[in-house]
């Protein structure tokens, strides 16, 4: 029996880990829920589940708190979110909170000696260094939970110690993988919230539209596996079959498939070693009759080759890559600013922050603080 603290379970990762609990009750038993806001799906979850511990980060008044939950030891703020990664009796830590508040979870899991189950991929982005040090120091592996870092990770478990040569991270090109550039400056948040293949929460489908997401996945696998930028290759692959592959210097290329359904990733993280019946069905190879890949357009869709900058970049790049995009998605999403705008705040920070250190925590907090104010300043 694993005991899991899920951070971040009213969303759409933390959903469908839940959903794998329900599946395995003889397997799982939940100890810890947090969530930012939705409390009566919290309730929920806590109704059904029964953890030791709930958090909510937003202030609520304890007689809000429903009469039958009064089992559960209710908290709120940064602590619950603290107690939930690093207090809890846990022997998994599921992060899939979104954004930089994923970072200090993640380090106080590690602290606290905890298998880290890794969706939250700003905590790479922003801190890799110091998320990767405490992990080695502590002898526990990350394992992740992002679809394409999973199928990586799988990949290389058949590498037997030979050195990979490169990374082929696909990516499914997003709802406007075939507009042009005056289309994708005009769309709105209902043409980028439609995304083709994956249910996902709302900021992450922004990003697979504007390709944000694959310059933060070119980041987190930067760090997850060592591999500089130069080594890792962005394919575009509309079906979102292929999940990722891995090339060897015999000419082999060994890549993982599956439907695009992140139950697969997060069991797999959730069972490491072993494989977990999911309830999904493998792709039907002769339904689908053909796989297509393309290059990536990075005319169309900048947010690659500033991702690459940000890497070589160093110091606080990543961070400030990271922070400016979530601020400018967020004005995005109020219709405040039009889509191309993203990309424009994210290249303007970029410049106007260079050299911005990244040693500690902090660094990294004042790097997306600043990223954040400077974007917010921008008339256009
Ligand atoms: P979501 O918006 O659906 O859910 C986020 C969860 O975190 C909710 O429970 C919310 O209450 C909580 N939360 C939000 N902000 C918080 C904060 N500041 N502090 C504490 N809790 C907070 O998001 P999601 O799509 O499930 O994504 C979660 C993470 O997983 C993201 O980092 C995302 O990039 C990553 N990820 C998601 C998918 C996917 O399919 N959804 C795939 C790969 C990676
Ligand atoms: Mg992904």
């Amino acid at each position: 029996m694993k005991k899991i603290a899920i951070l971040g379970s009213t969303g759409s990762i933390g959903t469908q880990a839940l959903d794998l609990c329900r599946r395995h009750p003889d397997r799982y038993r939940v100890t810890a829920l947090t969530a930012r806001s939705s409390r009566e799906k919290l309730f929920e979850q806590v109704r059904e589940f029964r953890p030791e511990m709930a958090g909510l980060l937003e202030t609520f008044d304890p007689a809000d708190i429903p009469e039958d939950l009064k089992f559960c030891h209710w908290m709120t703020g940064p602590e619950a979110l603290k107690a939930a990664a690093a207090e809890v009796d846990a022997d998994q830590v599921l992060v899939s909170i979104v954004g930089i508040a994923g970072l200090r979870s993640v380090m106080d899991a590690l602290e606290a000696g905890r298998q880290v189950l890794l969706a939250n991929k700003e905590a790479l982005v922003t801190g890799g260094h110091l998320v990767t040090d405490l992990a080695r120091k502590k002898g526990r592996p990350l394992l992740p939970v992002d679809s394409e870092h999973s199928a990586i990770f799988q990949c290389l478990r058949a590498a037997d110690g030979n050195p990979a040569e490169k990374i082929l991270l696909t990516a499914s090109g997003g709802p406007f993988r075939t507009w042009n550039r005056e289309q994708i400056e005009k769309a709105t948040p209902r043409d980028a919230l439609k995304h083709p293949n994956w249910n996902m929460g709302a900021k992450i489908t922004v990003d697979s539209a504007s390709m944000f997401n694959k310059g933060l996945e070119i980041m987190e696998a930067r760090w997850l596996f060592d591999m500089p930028e130069e080594q890792i290759q962005v394919v575009v692959h509309p079906e979102s079959i292929v999940h990722s592959a891995v090339v060897f210097r015999d000419g082999a290329v060994l890549a993982q498939l599956g439907q695009p359904d992140m139950r697969v990733p997060i069991g797999y993280a959730m069972a490491f070693p072993e494989r977990l019946e999911t309830g999904v069905m493998p792709p039907d190879l002769f339904a689908l009759g053909a796989l297509t890949f393309e290059k990536p357009d990075e005319e169309k869709f900048p947010a690659l080759r500033l991702a690459k900058e940000a890497l070589r970049a160093g110091g606080a790049a990543c961070t400030v890559f990271n922070g400016a995009n979530e601020e400018a998605v967020a004005a995005f999403l109020r219709e405040e600013i039009p889509f191309g705008g993203i990309a424009r705040r994210v290249e303007k920070a970029l410049d106007s922050l260079a050299g911005l250190k990244a040693d500690c925590l902090e660094d990294i907090l004042e790097a997306d603080r600043r990223a954040r104010e400077t974007v917010r300043s921008y008339a256009e």
